[in-house]
């Protein structure tokens, strides 16, 4: 058993199992078994159960945001957007099913035909920084194209993961198609990649651990998604609106107290106005609001455990502190949103992704730096651009080396558009119309006419 810790006040919200070898085992091989039956559920009724899925959790959905408040210190109004995502993805992969057809592709003496065919049992392996989300980017498609889903939630935060899995039951899906288990990546995550009976493995995570998944992987040719860690440019050219991009700026970084693998956690500015954002952006910091996240005007709340709180603070060393917002005092596992300058594109906290509440800042001379700048980085996930120049706003976007790129904007992730990284961020996409391809084999069958 495991006692689950709320980064609020550093209480104990709840207990849960901790599952052995044997039983992650136990658990996939019935997941296995659920597979011969879930693939065999005709395509229209397996879209109702995924819809009757959704409804059921967007029938929860306070309640879900609520557990995330408590277990990972999320505020209210994210955690009820983190809920009605898993519906969303739900339903939009509700209509796959339907939809999931092969080719017929001319040849002589028959007929060739393919077929999308899922691939098994698939593992689904979930960071804590957001438990939701994550997850049902990795099930929803996964289940739509007709493959049982096993789901390690981080050790940290598995209580949203275990309720929607309950919700699951009790919206009709057979028992075993989407199971739920709980416990440590070195025990039931590693399973997931030694285990032959699983088929695929989506991991989110760090990229640390995502090395050795794919490297594990590799031993049985097993199919592997990485989604991994970030460290993206915010670039604000002079001729921008530099109010909007002052004003949100802070929302990109310290959003989940900057546990945000697409945190906007580096910020170019052009040298000409240096002086001007740094003080616009001064005000937007001061005013962005860190605290109980149960209240519905919080902005931001803790981390999510000491551990990682010691591993921020190690980055920030006074002396290059530009500015700071506000936090709580303890407890609770609070750090006020922290703005450095970098002295130079070698610094640590400029080069190495922190993941949480800490934003450096370098200035810029003209385009061809700020490209050259944000692309030397190991990292390429996401980024936005601000500038008002269209073809500016063009080439910096097809320069920038990253997955996901927003200009005058700082979306990251719409469930309908793929979502992936490339260099060390990942490998893969997910989400977007081609997500349940990705959970597919393409068979091809030749019928020859010839008796
Ligand atoms: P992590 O330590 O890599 O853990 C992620 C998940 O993997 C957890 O469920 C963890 O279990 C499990 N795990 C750990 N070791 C494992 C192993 N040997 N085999 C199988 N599973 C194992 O990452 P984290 O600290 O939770 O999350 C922070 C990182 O995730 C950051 O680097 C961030 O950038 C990245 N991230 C990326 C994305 C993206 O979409 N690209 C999204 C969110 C987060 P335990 O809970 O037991 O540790
Ligand atoms: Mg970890």
């Amino acid at each position: 058993m495991h006692d689950v810790i709320s980064p609020v006040d550093e209480q104990v919200v709840a207990t849960v199992p901790s599952l052995t070898e044997a039983e992650t085992d136990a658990a996939i091989e019935r997941a296995h078994a659920a597979f011969a039956t879930w693939r065999a559920v005709s395509p229209g009724d397996r879209a109702r159960l995924l819809r009757r899925f959704a409804a059921v959790v967007d029938a929860h959905n306070e309640e879900l945001a609520q557990l995330e408040v408590r277990n990972a210190g999320h505020t209210i109004g994210n955690a009820r957007w983190e809920a009605g995502n898993v519906r969303d993805v739900l339903d939009y992969y509700a209509g796959a099913p339907e939809r999931l057809s092969g080719r017929q592709i001319p040849v002589a003496g028959g007929l060739d035909v393919t077929f999308y065919e899922p691939l098994g049992v698939v593992g689904v392996i979930v960071p804590w920084n957001f438990p939701m989300p994550i997850a049902g980017w990795g099930f929803a498609p996964a289940l739509a194209a007709g493959n049982t889903v096993v789901l390690k939630p981080a050790e940290l935060t598995p209580l949203t993961a275990i309720r929607i899995g309950e919700l699951a039951l009790e919206a009709g899906l057979p028992k075993d198609v989407l199971t739920v288990l709980p416990g440590k990546g070195s025990i039931v995550g590693q399973r997931f990649v030694t285990n032959p009976l699983v088929r695929k493995v989506c991991f989110t995570g760090s990229t640390e651990v995502g090395k050795r998944i794919m490297a594990g992987c590799a031993e049985q040719v097993k199919r592997v998604t990485l989604e991994l860690g970030g460290k993206s440019s915010n670039i604000v050219f002079a001729d921008a609106d530099l109010a909007r991009a002052a004003a949100s700026a802070p929302g990109s970084v310290f959003d989940n107290a900057g546990q945000d693998c697409c945190a906007r956690s580096r910020l170019l500015v052009q040298a000409s106005v240096y002086d001007e954002f740094m003080a616009l952006l001064e005000q937007s910091v001061k005013a962005f609001r860190c605290e109980d996240p149960s209240l519905e005007s919080a902005q931001m709340g803790p981390l999510i455990s000491a551990g990682q709180r010691d591993s921020v603070r190690s980055y920030v060393d006074d002396s290059a502190v530009a500015f700071r917002g506000s936090a709580p005092e303890g407890p609770g596992y609070w750090m006020a949103p922290t703005v450095l300058t970098a002295a130079s594109a070698r610094d640590r906290h400029w080069r190495e992704e922190i993941f949480g509440p800490v934003l450096s800042v370098l200035p810029f001379a003209d385009e061809e730096e700020a490209v050259r700048l944000a692309n030397d980085t190991e990292y390429g996930l996401s980024g936005s651009i601000w500038t008002r120049d269209l073809g500016r706003g063009i080439r910096v976007a097809r320069g920038v080396e990253t997955g996901a790129l927003s200009v005058n904007s700082h979306s990251s992730v719409r469930y309908w558009t793929p979502f992936g990284g490339v260099k060390q961020s990942g490998l893969g996409r997910e989400l977007g119309p081609d997500a349940v391809a990705a959970f597919c084999e393409v068979k091809n069958v030749f019928f020859s006419t010839e008796v």
